[in-house]
């Protein structure tokens, strides 16, 4: 495989739901519930105390009668319970016998001289038992009530309230953005005008309401929209277009309109909507009924901007990976008016973006963060983020003091083909083998036939990400680029796969090279389709027809006619340098690992 660019993808979560019970609300049921509980336990406490003090004895009902016939019984309390009660003349405690619900019972009582009382007797212990049972109900009665209330209220709470994380952005300036110059550029009059609202309203002056950054992700649109909102000192409302996408039509307006009220009650403040397309999709033609749910809360959006008076210090700054997928309704004048390129980095934003991240890490000295920002061409500023915090954890685990060249090639790595693959023990010794013969075909041929790249490393360790190895090649970062120049790199695709041939055979190729043929096919399409360098279909860009109906046999054949000669050519050059392929491919077996400088001594000892 031969690896260039990885995209990246970063997780920010800005979106925060919230449940609809009040914290207050929430205090104040826990309160109750909880004096219940405390209350609930006393009182148990108490009869367990009484209960304690009185104590009851129980007797046969021949004692009973026995004692009646002393006349030791001086009152007996009957009722429909299966006991009665009894106290004695001359005993403090309470006996119990059965119950013998005779009918003439009471009389024989009353003929004995004995008092009878008549009622419900509940002894203390079904006392505690009721209350206790009534305890244990409530107490999880009101966690279940709690539990499918939280549920509730989360479902209605997504689907009516937005809760926009405010941040407070106060720590973020333009001057933590490396690079990007040309878009701060673009934003200084904004921030004046969010502080200053009043000063242009006074000329008349109408300020952009809403500017859409644009860019591959992770390249710093989310900092620069903080930066706007640090510099000017107002808070940050931040949500992602996709929260506003619901499935009940009507929901996403609503928290359109709830977002912008709470902007509103802080007077200025800077709105930021990432991944705008998730809403403002350009509208596909084909579909006639269109996404109403979509339709509505767009149009909401639209409707709120254009609510601004002019005085309102209320900027919206929306982000999205890619312009040309918006609708046009959204970048009117008065809408989302101005709009601001954030790419990828050149070589010398990409040096500030490493020294600015490197500033908090300890760098050993042989560390060139130069030479890195060379290597690193394609990286957005998370990745190079992403590659120096790795580098100081891989340092961290090494225990030494600072970060070496080591720990920074090995966070290459992982940033860019995900962790190595620590079990290696069950590879085959054969699928090693292919594997280094396969990266040392791409290693080579870069060498030989684009000598302006920079083959940063080679390596047969596999991947977590499922490559069973790689080859870093990266073409000089320039503006144009040569049809020599892509047809070596076409040539540096297929070399994994001429390698194999030559060496294992015509039928021994393995698909280990489906992602290098994917990648030179697409790369001879556009060579024919979009540069009008193939000499046969002639200086005509198809794609300007817009329609597929022009990816004509024809076409397929030429496309498949120049990869055939362009793969001949490659297999002609390993073949006359097999010595070298034999070498690279040796020491990787060896080494596993090999970088630009070990493979330059190779090309040179011979
Ligand atoms: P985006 O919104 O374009 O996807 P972010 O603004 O979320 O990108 O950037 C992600 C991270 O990448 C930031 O937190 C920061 O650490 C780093 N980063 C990106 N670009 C730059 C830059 N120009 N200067 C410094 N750090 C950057
Ligand atoms: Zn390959």
């Amino acid at each position: 495989m031969v690896l260039s660019y990885n995209s990246y993808r970063d997780n920010n979560q800005y979106f925060r739901g919230d449940t609809t019970m009040s914290f207050k609300k929430f205090k104040y049921k826990r309160f109750f519930w909880a004096t219940i509980l405390i209350v609930t336990f006393i009182i148990c406490c108490g009869v367990g105390y009484v209960h304690k003090t009185e104590e009851i004895k129980s007797i046969s009902y021949n004692e009973f009668i026995e004692k009646v016939s002393n006349h030791q019984v001086s009152k007996v309390t009957i009722s429909s319970s299966p006991t009665i009660k009894i106290n004695l003349k001359d005993d403090k405690a309470i006996y119990v016998t059965d119950n013998p619900r005779t009918l003439d019972f009471k009389e024989f009582l009353l003929l004995n001289n004995i008092k009878v009382e008549e009622g419900t007797y509940t002894s203390t212990i079904s006392i505690l038992q009721g209350i206790l049972g009534i305890a244990v109900f409530s107490f999880f009665g009101f966690f279940i009530i709690k539990s499918t209330r939280k549920e509730n209220s989360k479902a209605t709470m997504g689907m009516n309230m937005v809760e926009a994380s405010e941040e407070n952005c106060n720590k973020f300036r333009l001057h933590n953005i490396a690079g990007n110059e040309e878009a701060k550029e673009n934003v200084f009059d904004l921030i004046d005008f969010i502080k200053n609202s009043e000063k242009y309203s006074k000329y008349g002056a109408r300020m952009p309401r809403g500017i859409i950054f644009y860019g591959p992700p992770g390249t710093g649109k989310t900092l620069m929209a903080k930066a706007i909102a640090g510099e000017a000192g107002v808070p940050f409302y931040a949500v992602s277009g996709s929260d506003f996408v619901q499935m009940y039509v009507g929901v996403g307006a609503s928290r359109v309109r709830d977002l912008f009220k709470k902007a509103r009650e802080s007077k200025k403040a800077v709105i930021f909507i990432d991944e705008i397309d998730a809403l403002g999709k350009r509208r596909s033609s084909s579909v006639v009924a269109g996404n109403d749910e979509r339709d509505q809360t767009l149009n909401a959006l639209l409707t709120e901007m254009s609510g601004f008076s002019s005085e309102e210090g209320i900027i919206v700054i929306a982000a999205t990976n890619r312009l040309d997928t918006l609708d046009e309704a959204l970048l009117r004048p008065g809408r989302f008016d101005r709009q601001v390129e954030i790419g990828l980095p050149d070589i010398k934003g990409r040096e500030r973006i490493l020294n600015h991240h490197a500033k908090n890490k300890p760098l050993s000295e042989e560390v060139n963060l130069n030479k890195v920002a060379k290597e690193t061409i394609f990286f957005s500023g998370a990745m190079l983020e992403n590659l120096l915090n790795e580098s100081a954890i891989n340092a961290v685990k090494r225990s030494d003091e600072a970060i070496k060249k080591e720990d920074i090639d090995k966070a290459f790595y992982t940033v860019l083909a995900g962790s190595e693959k620590k079990d290696r023990s069950n590879i085959r010794e054969n699928d090693r083998k292919i594997t280094a013969y396969h990266e040392s075909g791409h290693a080579l041929i870069a060498k030989l036939v684009a000598p302006e790249n920079t083959v940063a490393k080679v390596t047969i360790i596999p991947s977590t990400k499922g490559a069973g190895g790689f080859c870093i090649n990266i073409p000089p970062d320039k503006m144009y680029y040569t049809k020599k120049e892509i047809e070596s790199q076409i040539m540096v695709n297929l070399a994994g796969r001429a390698a194999e041939e030559l060496i294992f055979g015509k039928d021994m190729v393995t698909t280990g090279a489906s992602n290098d043929i994917e990648k030179a096919t697409s790369i001879i399409k556009d060579y024919v389709l979009k540069y009008g360098m193939s000499e046969k279909t002639g200086l005509i860009n198809l794609n300007a027809f817009n329609s597929q109906k022009n990816i004509n046999d024809n076409i397929l054949v030429e496309c498949k006619e120049h990869l055939f000669s362009l793969y001949e050519e490659t297999k002609k050059v390993l073949m006359n340098n097999m010595d070298f392929l034999h070498k690279i491919a040796g020491e990787l077996l060896q080494k596993e690992i090999l970088c630009e400088e070990e493979l330059d001594s190779i090309m040179q000892a011979s």
